[in-house]
């Protein structure tokens, strides 16, 4: 197939990272099922700290806004001081689980290993997981984004059948552009982007790839937003700063997509 492919749901995830008390997240998903209003059509999903999962779940209460965790732990129970199971997180409320995010790779010593570990126990557990990838700084001058990504990927999904894949969004992060106000470019983006869907569909052979959204995320703001969204190989965005205030989060999941890029004549 030559040009777009169908546009699927778009997905709008922020991730809180360690930022918000209860009140503070309340408050902040009061104003945003407010500015929200009537369905837009784009799947939105927060990613809050895990004391507050269970208080931002019943804030969101009938809102169209889905609840996810940042991390878990690949067992179910067990003597892991300080950790979080993806049956805790179900039973807090949450449909999603982040895994793999860069943060929690470089500072917390996460390696494909564990990251893939815990994509499997997610998907065990029946929460839906969105693998995080990305090449750093150096990476991408050495000409090695797209085997950076590619690793990533496929460490982190071995294992997985294609049966599960309708359960997985792949959300493809530049290390170089998460929170330091450098946004990839939408060529940038929509070049591994590309590469992605075509790992994903050797992998999960179409249509068992179809549903995988990949997403972008480093710096996504209400002024680039429609711009990125217009490339029809990004499903979707996966935003940290600009999720923390609702005015901006709000339009950010509301983002016009106006024009569509088309892919520049290749097979997808
Ligand atoms: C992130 O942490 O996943 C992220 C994309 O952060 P920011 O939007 O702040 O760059």
């Amino acid at each position: 197939m030559t040009g777009n492919r169908p546009v699927k749901t778009a997905l709008i995830a922020g991730n809180w990272k360690m930022n918000l008390t209860a009140e503070e997240g309340i408050a902040l998903v009061q104003d945003l099922a407010g500015r929200l209003g009537s369905p837009s059509g784009n799947e939105v999903l927060l990613l809050p700290p895990f004391p507050i999962l269970a208080a931002i779940g019943a804030a969101i209460g009938d809102a169209a806004i889905e609840l996810g965790g940042q991390n878990l732990h690949w067992e179910a129970s067990g003597p892991y001081t300080g950790e979080v199971s993806g049956p805790m997180l179900r039973a807090a409320g949450c449909r999603y689980v982040l895994v793999g995010h860069s943060e929690r790779r470089s500072h917390f010593g996460e390696t494909d290993r564990t990251v893939n570990r815990k994509v499997r126990a997610a998907l065990e557990c029946g929460l839906r997981v969105i693998l995080a990838v990305g090449e750093n700084e150096e990476e991408r001058a050495a000409g090695r984004t797209r085997s950076t990504v590619r690793s990533h990927l496929l460490k982190g999904l071995e294992g997985v059948a294609a049966g599960e894949a309708a359960r997985i969004e792949i959300a493809y992060e530049p290390i170089w552009a998460i929170g330091t106000g450098t946004t990839a470019t939408v060529e940038q983006a929509g070049e591994v982007h590309g590469w992605l869907r075509d790992d994903l569909r050797r992998l999960f052979p179409p249509p068992a790839d179809d549903p995988i959204r990949i997403l972008y995320g480093g710096s996504v703001t209400p002024e680039n937003v429609d711009t990125l969204m217009a490339r029809p190989e990004i499903d979707g965005v996966l935003v940290g700063g600009a999720s923390l205030q609702a005015e901006s989060f709000a339009r950010i999941a509301r983002f016009q997509r106006e024009t569509t890029i088309a892919l520049p004549g290749k097979s997808c």
